[in-house]
């Protein structure tokens, strides 16, 4: 039935990224469709281990900082030690800087694309190779608005995220015949931290409502349905894809 093609029961997930915003609501969600979680973070993650724990499921926090790719193949150990497989990874973690291009430092750039772009495709291609070994799973990157269009005073970030849609196909290509989905989430304008400065610019943030249809910033909350959708069963047919969850944006 088709509900049943949801669950994640006696799935293994990694959410890079978890401590907070959208890897957090986003783990929790997996958590609540029955996955066990792998959180990874630069950072301790006590709350979401805590809101995970409560649901009844495994998890297991991995403290590491993706701006280094040499920290991959640890994370993927100690994945596989606990939980043997991997059955579900979503890049989430990410960072953004700044300040007009002409003045935008060599330091803001290779730092967003460190940790936006290139940890994504070293953690999927780890990740993949125990996945073929496995018969399968489902990769999620997360996306931006700025995978479409161009942003402002933000050119390390709009790359990143350009780059992570066309990455997303380009692995959705190759990896179909190792039953491995690629696919991406684009969240519009939601709350959390990486947003708080348009946020406390009444202009920026008139301007941004303006244009939502929704009219109001989205919520980590309100990526638990796409998460679960690809991580899921219900997606298999579905690779290669940009799901937007942006209240309407760019159907503006
Ligand atoms: P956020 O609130 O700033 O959270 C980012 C998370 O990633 C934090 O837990 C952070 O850890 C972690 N992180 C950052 N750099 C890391 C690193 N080097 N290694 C390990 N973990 C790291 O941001 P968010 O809004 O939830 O964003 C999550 C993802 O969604 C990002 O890829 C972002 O680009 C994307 N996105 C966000 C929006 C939006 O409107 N908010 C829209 C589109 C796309 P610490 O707390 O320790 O720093």
């Amino acid at each position: 039935m088709i509900l049943e093609k949801f669950a994640l029961s006696g799935k293994t997930a990694i959410v890079t990224g978890a401590r907070t915003g959208l890897g957090k609501g986003m783990a929790v969600g997996l958590a609540e469709a029955g996955a066990d979680l792998v959180i990874v973070n630069r950072s301790p993650m006590l709350e979401t281990e805590e809101e995970i724990r409560k649901l009844g499921r495994r998890c297991l926090p991995i403290e590491a900082d993706l701006s280094n790719t040499n920290v991959i193949p640890e994370i993927v150990k100690r994945t596989l030690d606990e939980f043997g497989k991997i059955d579900i990874l979503v890049n989430n973690a990410g960072i953004i800087r700044r300040a007009p291009s002409i003045e935008f430092t060599e330091k803001d750039w290779d730092d967003v694309i460190n940790v936006n772009l290139k940890a994504v495709f070293f953690f999927s291609q780890a990740v993949a190779r125990e996945m073929i070994k496995n018969n399968g799973g489902k990769i999620i990157n997360i996306a931006s608005m700025l995978s479409f269009q161009g942003g402002i005073l933000v050119p390390s970030y709009a790359a990143s995220k350009g780059g992570v849609a066309s990455l997303t196909k380009t692995l959705a290509n190759e990896w179909a015949k190792y039953n491995i989905n690629v696919n991406a989430i684009a969240p519009g304008y939601m709350a959390t931290n990486n947003t708080e400065p348009l946020r406390k610019d009444d202009e920026r943030n008139k301007s941004i409502l303006d244009r939502i249809p929704e009219g109001r910033w989205g919520l980590p909350e309100d990526l638990k349905g796409a998460v679960v959708y690809l991580a899921s069963e219900a997606s298999d047919y579905v690779t290669g894809h940009i799901l937007c969850v942006d209240g309407g944006w760019l159907a503006r």
